[in-house]
């Protein structure tokens, strides 16, 4: 049994992870403070013994003795990481900082939770992870992918100069369960917006595209990651690579609710990636042959049945 921490463990992904970690025989320590997160989203954990919930702000030190520590603290959503930037680049930085340094000091692997936002608005399609990226350094935006760039820089440097054991994981636009109605990404807005019978709400003319992952997927190729026995060190993209516009995403939850909503378009919020894709080759490789195994459709059913069960409508 290995003890395990997981910041962020009561958001979306984290939640999941939790789930899963304690299902394969560990030990779970989540922390939150929070601020995106739920404890709707861990509750049904709690009977497990080897289950615990701390509250707490990784912008501040915080000592435990784990093996492994997830470091998934940070708002994700555009509109919630905009409303305090200041406080997310801080999560992302100085969280890195506390937890890299805990990590150093228990000899814990960590592996930190990145995203495909590093890469900007990609002038290279699909995206591989030598490319350095295509980001506006003082956008709307800036708050977080420069937040995680720097916190993949001081991944980097706490392995060459410390040599603590760390992973990377670049993750893709990704959904599912527990994902907050009011979360602002678009499959949930489109979901609970066709349940609703809402004018489903497109950003620019939709012709801008995502590559969208499950959440089992992700968490599989999480764990995984965490597990490598390998030299490889660096960033690895976690993600779905079958791509599509947010028409085309809008559409397949229209036929799949029956809804009747009708689109509205809306002004592209600054800085918007007009195209997003992985390659996943790395991630193939160094993850013992992971990939996706869920497809949009599927995918979309089960997250559609999971809003119906938890949104009034
Ligand atoms: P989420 O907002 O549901 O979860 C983030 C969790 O972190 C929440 O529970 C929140 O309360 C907590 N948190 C935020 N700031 C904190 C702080 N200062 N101290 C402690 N806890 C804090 O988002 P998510 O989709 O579950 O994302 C989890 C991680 O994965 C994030 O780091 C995000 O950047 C990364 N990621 C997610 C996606 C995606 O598509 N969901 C894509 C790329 C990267
Ligand atoms: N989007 C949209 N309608 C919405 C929410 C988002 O058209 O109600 C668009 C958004 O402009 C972006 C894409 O969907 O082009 C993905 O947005 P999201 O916030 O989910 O993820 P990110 O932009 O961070 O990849």
């Amino acid at each position: 049994m290995k003890k395990i921490l997981v910041t962020g463990g009561a958001g979306f992904i984290g939640s999941h992870l939790c789930e899963r970690l304690l299902n394969e025989g560990n030990e779970v320590i989540c922390l939150d403070n929070y601020f995106t997160g739920s404890k709707k989203n861990i509750a049904h954990l709690l009977k497990n013994p080897y289950f615990e919930i701390v509250r707490h702000d990784i912008t501040m030190p915080y000592f435990i003795e784990v093996d492994e520590i997830y470091n998934l603290a940070c708002p994700a959503s555009p509109i919630h990481y905009q409303l305090n930037p200041i406080k997310t680049i801080k999560t992302s930085v100085m969280g890195a900082i506390n937890m890299l340094g805990l990590a150093k000091r228990i000899k814990a692997k960590i592996l930190q939770a990145s995203t495909s936002e590093v890469y900007g608005d990609p002038l290279v399609h699909p995206q591989t992870e030598d490319y350095w990226g295509n980001c506006n350094p003082i956008g709307s935006r800036s708050c977080y992918d420069e937040g995680k760039r720097c916190a993949e820089s001081l991944f980097m440097n706490y392995h060459q100069q410390n040599d603590v054991q760390i992973k990377i994981a670049r993750i893709f636009n990704t959904y599912g369960p527990n994902m907050r109605p009011d979360d602002g990404r678009v499959v949930s807005n489109f979901i609970v917006q066709s349940l609703k019978g809402e004018d489903i709400t497109i950003y620019g003319d939709g012709k801008q595209t995502r590559s969208f992952q499950y959440i089992d997927d992700l968490v599989e190729g999480l764990i995984r990651l965490m597990n490598t026995k390998g030299s490889f060190i660096g960033p690895i993209n976690i993600g779905n690579p079958n791509e599509f516009t947010m028409l085309e995403l809008a559409e397949s939850i229209i036929k799949i609710t029956g809804s009747k909503s009708k689109i509205a378009y809306h002004p592209l919020p600054e800085d918007d990636p007009m195209q997003r894709k992985p390659d996943i080759n790395l991630a193939k490789k160094i993850l013992d042959n992971w990939e996706p195994k869920i497809q949009l459709n599927e995918g979309l059913k089960n997250t559609i049945e999971y809003f119906k069960e938890n949104t009034e409508s």
